[in-house]
């Protein structure tokens, strides 16, 4: 049975939906986890429920967090194995009504956010002697595979994760280090429940309707478990997905 006892493990997004789940599923496996984001509070509780976990406060869209969230991680848990860059947000709006700063706010939290992370946590991950148990794991979506409606800033940042996960995962080839994007369709998490409200005040359908119709984009008609989509991160981290490389893999149910 593999084990990821001895590594070390940074979820950004950490303290609640797929990137608490992520964690969670992570330290089962036995890693020392670092959280990240920008609820202290959030963070602390959950690092509290698991034996080897350090929360670390930062806003992954400027650069200074970055950093200083990789220092206090390696000081907290040594240098980082594992790094998965899942914080992120979604708003909506037609594209009309996309003004430049909602588009920026999707871009500098999904996109730049990525890139930022993924940068910082480089001068951690390529290290020697090579090791073929790194990995950095993007999640990404299924927006980052197909368009959807009333949301193309969200759609434009995730196409830019999945790119970005293949340009890093063919650029650091011999290094050891994986780089994949998983893309989730609809998951039951916090982010979920504030969009079915949004879509639900906007155009005065219930809360129910939305949440069906969203279900019904899903070839399984239901939404996706936060925890189906850490069990892909999981078996990312294993040595037998050494040879999965700059892929995307979704978990939607056969959504795209
Ligand atoms: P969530 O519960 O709202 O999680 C988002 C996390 O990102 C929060 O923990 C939040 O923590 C963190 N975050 C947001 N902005 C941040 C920033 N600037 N710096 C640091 N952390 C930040 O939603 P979720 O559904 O689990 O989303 C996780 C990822 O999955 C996102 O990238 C999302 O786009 C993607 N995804 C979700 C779905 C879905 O249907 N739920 C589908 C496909 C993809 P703080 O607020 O404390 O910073």
């Amino acid at each position: 049975m593999d084990t990821l006892a001895g590594r070390h493990a940074l979820v950004t997004g950490g303290g609640s939906g797929i990137g608490a789940a992520v964690a969670r599923m992570l330290s089962e496996a036995g890693a020392a986890v670092t959280l990240v984001g920008r609820r202290g509070k959030r963070l602390e509780d959950a690092a509290k429920t698991m034996p080897k976990a350090a929360a670390v406060v930062a806003d992954v869209t400027r650069e200074e967090d970055c950093a200083a969230m990789i220092q206090a991680a390696h000081e907290a848990h040594g240098p980082v194995d594992i790094l998965v860059a899942n914080a992120g947000a979604v708003e909506s709006a037609p594209i009309v009504a996309t003004d430049p700063a909602l588009w920026r706010r999707m871009i500098d939290v999904n996109l730049t956010g990525a890139f930022l992370t993924a940068k910082a946590a480089l001068a951690d991950l390529v290290r020697e002697p090579v090791d073929e148990g790194r990995r950095v794991i993007f999640i990404a979506s299924t927006a980052g595979l197909k368009g959807y409606a009333y949301v193309a800033a969200y759609c434009a940042a995730k196409h830019g994760v999945v790119g970005l996960a293949r340009a890093l995962g063919t650029e650091l080839a011999g290094t050891g280090i994986t780089v994949n994007a998983v893309c989730p369709g609809y998951t039951e998490t916090p982010m979920l429940a504030d969009s079915v409200a949004d879509v639900a005040r906007k155009t005065g359908r219930s809360a129910q309707d939305v949440r069906a119709r969203l279900a019904h984009d899903n070839a399984h008609r239901r939404l996706v478990r936060p925890e189906e989509v850490a069990a892909t991160v999981r078996f990312l981290c294993s040595p037998a997905a050494a040879s999965i490389n700059a892929q995307a893999i979704c978990v939607a149910g056969g959504q795209a």
